[in-house]
């Protein structure tokens, strides 16, 4: 790749200072305006001053998709083939070998890496970029490598030489983050930005929050402009996957019969190069995003929020901002996290409209009106970690020794309901004991990399020597949705028709063995792309079922190896097995039919839920009494989705574990390693020590 680019880039000119403050500094925050070269420079900045020879430079971000792209730019700038010296790991896909020096990952990667490795002794430096986005991972990581670097200071560290931190954010919430690694440095690459001009358009009011409505409004907004604006590419945010391939759709057809000679006003565009951009997408795809269009055409990137701060797109002149973003949120109507469509904040919304000004001035189109952004947007976004489920987190902590939960150094504290819940659920999958303490199966549990429940169904399946039944379920829920439902009428009648036909030949009324029956039926067909095709199911989501099976797979058999494994007996049909085993895992999610179609959840919320129509069951509520299901879909009703029919007598016994425990005596702990008192102190030391000039000098 041409080493001028990337010597144009603002954090260019910073270069010797950035690694000596890295090196002087046990915390550094670096910020900066998206685009200025943060994520892909700084990691090779390290690499060439050297710290490559220490160990690992390791990168986390919060998207996997991030992760991955940004891997493969660098490791093209540096010259090196992906996976080499520059390499990702992403849950189920690690494109890393040991030699690899510079390494993109999640930040939840990172989390799972700290449990075997609690000083990260690979590591040389650790950054965690896009520590702005508060992603709950990288919050917990933010804590953990608070007490980590100050455990070490105290000598308690296998380490020989001591880690860095650096944290990289975009300007927003510097001062908090320096505040909390006890006042580190912030270096501020300055930048240059251009203005942009904000219009709302008021084509959504507070009331429209239906999909099909604003995806027709943003679509006919980015043809205006492209028809009415100067030369300069598009960027237009949605939310996900299906919308984004809708958007494209209508864009795809109405820019067909644009007659560039007449209906634009810019002589020099004659055309439109309609490019989706979204996580799940294939990669080879992906990188289309960032070639610059052929002469006289105008590019729109029609993206999700990831296109807001992960990565940058060179050449944006207009936003087109839908104001949604899909968020997971904790739904207390539920007690279950539920992945929702909501109004973005308005901090995000100006981060959005920033994306147009980073070369010249640009243009922003609000679709929504300015009663939408005063009535529905939060001036910020709240942290991942005071609106999600913990659960999983939480026994992270517990396993590497963290007991008092409620007072880890959290930089937002959750709400303590949250904390409690969480440790409601760990103990009724008997993940911890009463005591609070991590059960054998809790340090088993933490192992997968898998909602709580399905882990426990698993490992319930593998203790009765069964894991052939529950491994492809859960790697069949670890994928996007594996039907295609197609646009056109004739076709969906088709693809409906080959999926009823998917589900009586499975043999039994339940979605979970829908879903182990379509994968055993498809690997062991002749050519398993051509069974996805003539059965409207998607290739690509069964091909990463397979490998998060066999990855799944080895996990499992290497504890069972490693570790004393339960076993335990069972008499009866694998139907029942099957079904008993699903129940240990769900049995918070257990359901009775109520009145009608509707059922009763029975974890104490008592709310009213009914089948969702993909579901196997659907239409059939009449002849069920007690069912499970795997999540719930929140609409103008509460879907359950993936359900299974159970008996009572299997879940009788597990239902007063229910309501048995009384959170707060889970929450009684163990004293801390690290002190309050000594962080302060701690703290206290660092700022005098910078007051002397001893360790920032540089900044
Ligand atoms: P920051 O982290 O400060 O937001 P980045 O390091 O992500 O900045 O981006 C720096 C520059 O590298 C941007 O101009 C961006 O367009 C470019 N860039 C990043 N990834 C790619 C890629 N995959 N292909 C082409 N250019 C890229
Ligand atoms: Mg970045």
């Amino acid at each position: 790749m041409d080493s001028c680019d990337s010597e144009n880039l603002p954090i260019f000119q910073h270069k010797k200072k950035l690694v000596k403050a890295v090196q002087v500094n046990p915390f550094l925050v670096v910020t900066g305006e998206t685009g200025s070269g943060k994520t892909t420079q700084l990691p090779q900045y390290l690499y060439q001053a050297g710290f490559g020879k220490d160990g690992k430079i390791g990168v986390t971000q919060p998207r996997r998709v991030a992760a991955i792209t940004v891997a493969q730019r660098v490791s093209q700038e540096m010259g090196c083939s992906l996976g080499r010296e520059v390499g990702y790991q992403v849950r189920f896909d690690d494109c890393s070998t040991e030699n690899t020096i510079i390494k993109y990952m999640t930040d939840g990667c990172l989390l799972r890496e700290i449990l075997a490795d609690p000083s990260l002794t690979q590591y040389s430096v650790v950054i965690l970029d896009e520590a702005h986005e508060r992603s709950l991972n990288t919050d917990i990581l933010l804590g953990l490598l608070k007490r980590k670097v100050l455990l070490a200071r105290g000598g308690s560290s296998s380490r020989r030489i001591p880690l860095k931190v650096v944290v990289m954010s975009a300007t927003l919430e510097t001062d908090k983050l320096s505040a909390f690694l006890g006042d580190c440095p912030v270096f501020t690459i300055p930048g240059r930005t251009f203005p942009v001009a904000e219009r709302f358009c008021g084509l959504i009011g507070p009331k429209d929050t239906d999909s099909t409505v604003y995806v027709k409004e943003v679509v006919k907004v980015a043809l205006d402009l492209h028809t009415s604006e100067q030369a300069g590419d598009i960027l237009v945010f949605l939310t996900g996957q299906s919308e984004i391939e809708k958007a494209c759709d209508m864009l795809y057809e109405k820019a067909e019969s644009i007659d560039y000679r007449y209906d634009v006003h810019d002589r020099t565009v004659d055309g439109l190069l309609i490019l989706p951009l979204y996580g799940s997408m294939p990669t080879d795809q992906q990188r289309q995003i960032f070639q610059p269009p052929p002469k006289g055409v105008r590019k729109c990137v029609v993206a999700t929020n990831i296109a807001a701060t992960s990565l940058t797109i060179n050449g944006i002149k207009y936003i087109v901002d839908s104001g949604f973003v899909k968020q997971l949120n904790h739904n207390s109507r539920v007690g279950l996290d539920i992945l929702e469509v909501v109004p973005i904040s308005k901090s995000e919304a100006q981060q959005r409209a920033g994306r147009a000004g980073r070369t010249s001035a640009g243009k922003c189109f609000r679709i929504y009106s300015k009663e939408f952004w005063e009535k529905c947007m939060l001036e910020y976004t709240v942290p991942e970690i005071q609106r999600t489920s913990l659960t999983a987190v939480i026994l992270t902590l517990k396993c590497l020794g963290v007991h008092d939960v409620i007072r880890f150094p959290y930089l937002d504290r959750p709400e303590e309901r949250f904390i409690l819940e969480a440790l409601k659920q760990l103990y009724q999958c008997d993940a911890i004991d009463r005591r609070g303490h991590v059960t054998r199966l809790g340090r088993l549990m933490v192992e997968f990399p898998l909602p709580p429940g399905l882990t426990r169904a698993l490992l319930k399946a593998a203790s009765m020597g069964c894991e052939d039944l529950l491994l492809p379920v859960a790697a069949m829920l670890s994928v996007e949705n594996i039907f295609i439902r197609p646009g056109q009428p004739e076709k969906q009648q088709d693809a409906e028709r080959e999926h009823m036909k998917l589900i009586a030949d499975s043999g039994s009324c339940n979605d979970f063995t829908v879903l182990l029956s379509v994968f055993q039926k498809c690997r062991a067909s002749d050519s398993p792309s051509a069974w996805c095709r003539d059965h409207w199911v998607h290739w690509r989501a069964l091909k990463s079922a397979f490998s998060i099976e066999t990855q799944l797979r080895d996990i499992l058999l290497r504890l069972k190896q490693q570790r004393d494994f339960p076993v335990e007996k069972f008499d009866g049909s694998r139907s029942e097995l099957f079904r008993r085993c699903l129940c240990t895992g769900y049995f918070a999610n257990v359901a009775r039919r109520a009145v009608g179609r509707t059922f009763c959840t029975m974890d104490g919320h008592g709310s009213v839920v009914h089948i969702h129509p993909s579901s196997a069951l659907f239409e059939q509520e009449s002849q069920l009494d007690w069912i499970i299901f795997h999540d719930v879909l929140v609409t103008s009703r509460v879907y359950v989705r993936t359900v299974c029919p159970v008996r009572y007598e299997w879940v009788k016994d597990l239902l007063p574990k229910l309501h048995e425990v009384d959170a707060y005596e889970l929450s009684s702990v163990a004293r801390e390693e690290v002190t309050d008192e000594e962080v302060a102190k701690w703290e206290a030391k660092e700022a005098a020590k910078r007051q002397a000039g001893e360790s920032a000098e540089d900044m």
